[in-house]
């Protein structure tokens, strides 16, 4: 039972918990629940405490992929120190055909939004071509999201059948969330997965959805109270976000 969101709005909602200024930052611990965030989402991205692995949630399952290229199911409860969740309910499939490159797939993402000072949702299903994506080290010692994000693996694969979890970001929200097109990928297998760096596809069907509420849950301890969260993070996010 859920009696924490009103379900008039709950599909235009997007949920966060914490902010991507405090991982510039090097708040990397884990702050609010897996369950929580289960509560307010069954779609989106996110990562784990010390950056270990990106997230990926799709159909209400958490997935983290590992450096070393694995894919594990998190059924436990966690905490988690950044991730965005929203329910996609679109069921109108849009069709995107003869994608070369990341910047085709914006291109063709960009017609199907109607501003740039809202939030959307892109699901994105296709056989991939090709697709590289990464996945952040865990480092414990990092002391911010530049230091732990230059520790990273990255992947390629061909001939490769997945959904991208997609969302963008207005630029106005850069101290909360990842301005623009932030895609993380998870194979139909779900034995791969990562933050997308560049593919290329013939055909994909997409499903988008407008997403008009953004509610932020903060850390109430930890060394969030005292971060200095009023840096730029668009020159850091650019590069490992
Ligand atoms: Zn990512």
């Amino acid at each position: 039972m859920r009696i924490d969101v009103n379900p008039r709005t709950d599909e235009a909602r997007l949920f966060q918990i914490s902010t991507t200024a405090a991982l510039v930052q090097g708040v990397l611990q884990g702050a609010l629940s897996s369950s929580l965030l289960l509560k307010n989402g069954d779609f989106g991205v996110g990562t784990f405490e010390d950056l270990d692995g990106e997230m990926v949630i799709l159909g209400g399952k958490i997935y983290q992929v590992l450096a070393n290229e694995a894919v594990v199911r998190r059924t436990d409860d966690f905490l988690i120190p950044f991730a965005q969740v929203c329910r996609l309910r679109s069921s109108r499939a849009v069709q995107i055909e003869l994608v070369g490159s990341l910047a085709g797939l914006e291109e063709a993402c960009n017609k199907l939004r109607t501003s740039d000072n809202l939030f959307y949702a892109f699901r994105i299903d296709a056989r991939f071509d090709t697709l590289h994506a990464r996945s952040v080290r865990s480092s414990p010692t990092a002391t911010s999201l530049e230091t732990a994000g230059s520790n990273e693996a990255k992947f390629a694969w061909n001939n490769t059948s997945g959904s991208l979890v997609g969302l963008w970001s207005p630029q106005f929200s850069s101290s909360f969330s990842v301005p623009g097109y932030h895609f993380h990928f998870i194979s139909d297998d779900r034995r791969t997965g990562g933050h997308l760096l560049d593919c290329s596809f013939r055909m994909a069907v997409a499903h988008v959805q407008v997403l008009t509420e953004y509610e932020v849950a903060l850390p109430s301890s930890g060394p969030f109270l005292r971060a200095n969260l009023t840096v730029d993070t668009k020159a850091v996010l650019e590069k490992v976000e």
